[in-house]
């Protein structure tokens, strides 16, 4: 057996690393080219690779390591459980301390009149769930053809079958035979990229009554669920204009069409809020849950359910579950991570500490010429990049170059930040303090003006026309 550790020379783990290990989302042979960078370990808000750089973490791993790295308190608890119960399921009429515990401090924590959790092992199998629960739903009350489900072009609901048809990526339904029959797509309320002309408040609301439109268009009696993530995450952190959640909420009572909304990466106080449907002033019918959950530590996801719809549910057989739902290690570890946020007042921390500070410092850096903007909601933010910020023009170049050029440069500075098109993200761990939330701008900066610096060397600040 090969025994692999982190004392082998990096090219060697980047060689094995190639030869054997196939990436998510990734071109594996370009990556195979330039080696992956090996991440050995991590605390706090930093993260320190094989080489030995410590890098700040702007993304906290992928949007869910919300109490940071390295929390003792958090390894004990995932120890003391595997001793105990490593495993047993919840299937036949078994349960046990750690799924129980966990659920009712879920509906604790959840909007009045949602006291119900169904268990998955993450994002996407949660959404799964909720495809098969909504149409179950229907179907139980007699309503067997109210089966579509709406979302929105460019929404990030996961990377299964059912989740990634749910989801809007055109370059995730272009392989592998997605959408599924019956999801629809509307446009996103993305103001920054889409608006032209309008003001914000007009466009999102011209994009939520989208929904009314494909309501209409496929039948209110054939449509049985609208859901969306309160703030988009991978699409590039796009918040709504104000008038568009009012206006969702509005469609969906009046139509009886399920609300799902997608707390995947909004949950467990990324927004300010326990959840972004606070934020945005929703009432969902069921709200998917996984990362923050468990900040990262161990993969666990759910969807918690509303009463109206859990009583029918819960009437009859679900013919649904997996190995892991509810598994008692990630529901303890889970539940010491909600008990982590509380005690260290985390909402506080995000609405009076560091949001502010992230915030002032990112209007700061939005004066750069190379930002046309700043979304920003809690701890979620993206600066989307233009060569005109008058205009919100588009590079001439491929969409995603500038993003990528930035992105590297930023990791040439000890700086995790992602791009998705050309746009930069920021979800930091909500931990982070404003000491190290400055180090961060600090870093962005440079990155800033390095990307800046070689485009104008480039003659690439050239707009789309
Ligand atoms: C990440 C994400 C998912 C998928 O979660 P996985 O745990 O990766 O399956 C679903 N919805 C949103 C909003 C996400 O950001």
């Amino acid at each position: 057996m090969t025994s692999i550790t982190n004392h082998l020379p990096t090219a060697e783990l980047q060689a094995l690393d190639a030869a054997h290990h196939m990436h998510p989302f990734t071109t594996n042979d370009e990556l195979s080219e330039k080696g992956a960078r090996v991440i050995t370990r991590a605390k706090g808000v930093y993260l320190y690779d094989s080489d030995g750089h410590e890098i700040i973490d702007a993304m906290a791993g992928l949007w869910c390591v919300n109490v940071g790295y390295g929390r003792e308190e958090l390894v004990n608890v995932a120890s003391r459980q595997m001793m105990e119960l490593p495993y047993y399921n919840t299937f036949f009429n078994t349960t046990h301390t750690p799924a129980i515990a966990l659920a009712a401090e879920l509906a604790k924590l959840a909007p009045e009149g949602m006291n119900q959790v169904f268990f998955a092992g993450s994002g996407s199998e949660a959404n799964d769930t909720n495809i098969r629960m909504v149409r179950t739903y229907w179907a139980e009350k007699g309503h067997p053809q109210k089966k579509h489900i709406i979302s929105r072009k460019n929404a990030y609901h996961g990377s299964s079958l059912g989740s990634g048809s749910l989801g809007g990526m055109s370059y995730m339904h272009a392989q592998g035979g997605m959408p599924i029959p019956d999801i629809h797509h509307i446009n996103q309320p993305d103001w920054w990229s889409e608006g032209g002309d309008h003001t914000p408040e007009d466009f999102g609301l011209a994009r939520a009554q989208e929904l009314e439109a494909k309501i209409l268009e496929l039948g209110a009696e054939n449509v049985a669920a609208f859901i969306g993530e309160p703030v988009q995450g991978a699409g590039g952190v796009i918040v709504a204009p104000d008038t568009y959640w009012p206006e969702i909420q509005r469609i969906c009572d009046k139509y009886e069409i399920l609300l799902i909304a997608d707390e995947v990466i909004c949950g467990f106080g990324r927004t300010g809020n326990w959840f972004g449907s606070t934020t945005v002033g929703i009432r969902p019918h069921i709200m998917t849950i996984a990362k923050g959950l468990s900040s990262g530590y161990v993969p666990i996801g759910g969807s918690i359910v509303c009463d109206e719809v859990a009583e029918v549910i819960n009437a009859v057989e679900f013919n649904h579950g997996y190995t892991y739902s509810g598994h008692p290690v990630c529901a303890a570890v889970a539940l010491e991570n909600l008990r982590i946020l509380q005690e260290t007042d985390i909402l506080h921390h995000v609405n009076h500490v560091a949001g502010p500070a992230l915030k002032a410092g990112l209007e700061k850096l939005a004066e750069h010429p190379l930002v046309g903007g700043l979304n920003i909601c809690g701890m979620m933010a993206s600066l989307p990049l233009t060569p005109d910020k008058a205009s919100r023009a588009k590079f001439a170049m491929e969409p995603g170059t500038v993003g990528f050029m930035c992105r590297e440069r930023c990791f040439a500075n000890n700086l995790v930040m992602r791009h998705v098109g050309d746009r930069m993200i920021i979800s930091p761990p909500l931990v982070i303090t404003p000491e190290e939330i400055d180090i961060f701008l600090e870093r962005a900066q440079k990155a800033l003006d390095e990307t800046y610096a070689a485009l104008e060397e480039g003659d690439m600040l050239r707009a789309a026309s």
